[in-house]
């Protein structure tokens, strides 16, 4: 591979710095562990502080002579629960190498990267390169239940000129991402024994309507492209199991995907404006209902508890802007592709670019629809060329 910004040893740490978070357990809510080895990985850089945040984050903080910008580098740690642990052709946390592929469960979805970027850091640091600025690593713990909620105190803390998310691109530039929501409808009808079902108002028939209208209406597309669609992910009906009864309450559940002309209340007012209609069509008396977000409580490892709504927004960083060119001539530098792609699923970036308004790119290992599969792997090689092209977007931004 071309390059002078990593060597042959930079590649071998890098190789075994992917395997060790491989092997180690990083269920959300339980990533102290990784946590840990991620820390000690930060130590081994040369010249910058290293520690762990309230909210649970390893953090590392390299900062150069000068007042250049500061670019945040973030990763999630924690991967979702082992499922289909029975069809795995590979120990999840064996660590195993096959083929130029490191298999483990969270090595794409993302633990593969956060080695990448401190590899990528400790080779600069060990050329002698210093930042004109600063540089900020984040390993973060609780991505897969609420994107970004635990970045608020170290954004507070380093007002980032710039942030990139390391969710997998497969060495590739992304600049973009959807949104997502998580979104409920609580009906209140009235219970009544089924053989007088007219004296009930039924919860779970108004439910069944709403979720029919709505698929009607979606997917919508808007001119910039990006699909808005909702789906009904689950629903409740109460009294369950019912016993001749007509259920007087139901819980409907949605998810929301969106592009950024989509706001809090504009996604709510989606379904609202179709519960009213099924509400208006109804014969007899209509139950009485609520559209919220579902709220995201988060107890982190280290236990910083947090209370959010499930929305996530989306973010479109444009080509145009200082960030997404110096990351092009960047990657040109080192012979990488520079074309640019976009998120399907939702990432950090929901909070680094979407509410906190931080210019972001997303560049990590691995391809995106890997993660959450049954033998998830990443290539040797797309963790390779991350490293490097980590270490030649740091260097441009930072120079
Ligand atoms: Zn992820």
């Amino acid at each position: 591979m071309f390059d002078e910004l990593i060597t042959a040893a930079g590649y071998e740490k890098v190789d075994e710095a992917a395997r060790k978070l491989a092997m180690t357990k990083s269920e959300t809510g339980r990533e102290g562990d990784a946590i840990e080895v991620a820390l000690g990985l930060f130590n081994e850089i040369e010249g910058g502080r290293s520690y762990i945040d309230r909210q649970g984050s390893a953090v590392f903080e390299l900062q150069g002579d000068s007042s250049g910008p500061t670019l945040l580098i973030d990763g999630h740690i924690d991967s979702i629960p082992l499922h289909s642990a029975s069809s795995w052709s590979h120990d999840p946390f064996g660590g195993d190498i096959c083929d130029g592929k490191l298999f483990g469960l969270g090595i794409c979805d993302q633990k593969a990267s956060i080695a990448a970027m401190a590899v990528a850091v400790m080779e600069l640091s060990k050329s002698g390169f210093t930042p004109n600025g600063r540089v900020v690593l984040v390993a973060s713990p609780a991505e897969e239940q609420m994107e970004g909620a635990v970045l608020a105190e170290i954004v507070q803390r380093y007002q980032p000129t710039y942030a990139i998310t390391t969710e997998p691109t497969d060495a590739k530039l992304f600049r973009s991402q959807r949104g997502r929501a998580k979104i409920q409808l609580s009906v209140t009808g009235r219970a009544s024994h089924a053989g007088h079902a007219r004296r009930g108002v039924n919860a779970a028939l108004f439910g069944a309507e709403v979720i029919a209208e709505l698929a009607k209406v979606f997917p919508k597309k808007y001119e910039d492209d990006l699909e808005f669609d909702v789906n009904c992910i689950d629903m409740i009906t109460d009294p369950y199991p019912s016993v001749s009864t007509i259920p007087g309450s139901s819980l409907i559940r949605f998810d929301a995907r969106f592009g950024s002309n989509q706001s809090r209340s504009s996604v709510l007012k989606e379904i609202s404006v179709v519960a009213d209609l099924v509400s208006k069509r109804c014969k007899g008396s209509a139950p009485s209902f609520t559209v919220s977000f579902v709220p995201a409580n988060i107890e982190t490892w280290n236990g910083f508890e947090n209370h959010i709504d499930e929305f996530a927004p989306a973010w479109d960083t444009p080509s145009q802007s200082t960030l997404v060119q110096t990351a092009k001539d960047a990657l040109e530098t080192v012979a990488l592709p520079s074309d640019e792609g976009f998120y399907s699923f939702c990432t950090n970036g929901s909070y680094l670019a979407g509410e906190m308004r931080i210019p972001t790119i997303g560049f990590g290992a691995g391809e995106e629809h890997v993660a959450h599969q049954v033998d998830e792997y990443v290539t040797l090689d797309s963790l390779h060329r991350t490293t490097l092209g980590l270490a030649a977007i740091v260097r441009q931004i930072l120079k």
